[in-house]
């Protein structure tokens, strides 16, 4: 069932929201060759938890850290480790969700370390740029697919692809809620959006194939071809007259 919030409860989930892009902010200004993944963790925590929020991550069906923390063609759900150290030409995946008041934020950015490829640096800007795509198409009345479309054909006409195992959710009470928010779609279909819902859009973009693997260690999902994926994400909320972002500092 999908859970409409009143302006109440979407002013307590721009709290969460702000609190999550602080962290991210903090992550981005510690992004440095040589620093661990754990130590970018460790600040992310320090963060939420100084705000009196907890980190939404942290334990979250047995996950060890407060953000997911991936490398290069690591796409998504990446352990923090003291081990995993930052090398210049990285690309480096933060997700951080904060939980406050009740409520989650749940936000994702991808940042360079040092000088990237021309290729990793495309790829950064059209998956950020896919996710606007995205947010152009949230307003009641609009569907899923329409944003899902947006995406995936917004993508395409750079060679690259959406991965499609992993998709956006509705965000409240809870980290994940109804209704699925994909990748791609088809325009005019599916959950028709109205007042007052609350999603995550969360473009997760490939170099190359759209196939993911899961490592063996239960969480990280990686490319199957070993290249780069992006990942950008915000928390936004339907209004009467078209979208917010929660998710902003
Ligand atoms: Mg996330
Ligand atoms: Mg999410």
């Amino acid at each position: 069932m999908i859970q409409i919030k009143n302006p109440e409860q979407i002013a307590e989930m721009r709290k969460a929201g702000r609190i999550t892009a602080e962290a991210l902010l903090i992550a981005q200004e510690n992004i440095r060759e040589g620093v661990s993944t754990y130590q970018i963790d460790k600040l992310v925590r320090e963060h939420i938890e100084k705000c009196g929020a907890k980190p939404s991550f942290l334990n979250y069906g047995g996950f060890p850290a407060s953000a997911c923390i991936s490398l290069n063609d690591e796409v998504i759900h990446g352990i923090p480790s003291k081990t995993r150290i930052l090398q210049e030409g990285d690309i480096v995946k933060v997700d951080v969700g904060a939980f406050y008041h009740g409520f989650h934020g749940d936000s994702a950015r991808t940042f360079p370390v040092g000088r990237i490829s021309d290729e990793a640096a495309k790829l950064i800007e059209v998956t950020e740029k896919s996710f606007f795509e995205a947010l152009a198409q949230v307003k009641p009345g609009n569907r899923i697919g329409d944003v899902g479309h947006a995406v995936d054909s917004y993508v395409k006409k750079y060679g690259f692809s959406t991965v499609k195992r992993f998709i956006g959710h509705g965000v409240g009470h809870a980290l994940h809620e109804q209704p699925d928010v994909p990748n791609y779609g088809t325009p005019g279909r599916g959950t028709r959006l109205c007042t007052g819902m609350t999603i995550a859009i969360e473009p997760m973009i490939n170099v190359g194939t759209d196939e993911v693997v899961q490592l063996n260690d239960g969480w990280t999902v990686k490319t199957a071809d070993g290249k780069l994926s992006a990942h950008y994400e915000n928390t936004v909320a339907v209004l009467p007259d078209g979208v917010m972002i929660l998710t902003k500092a």
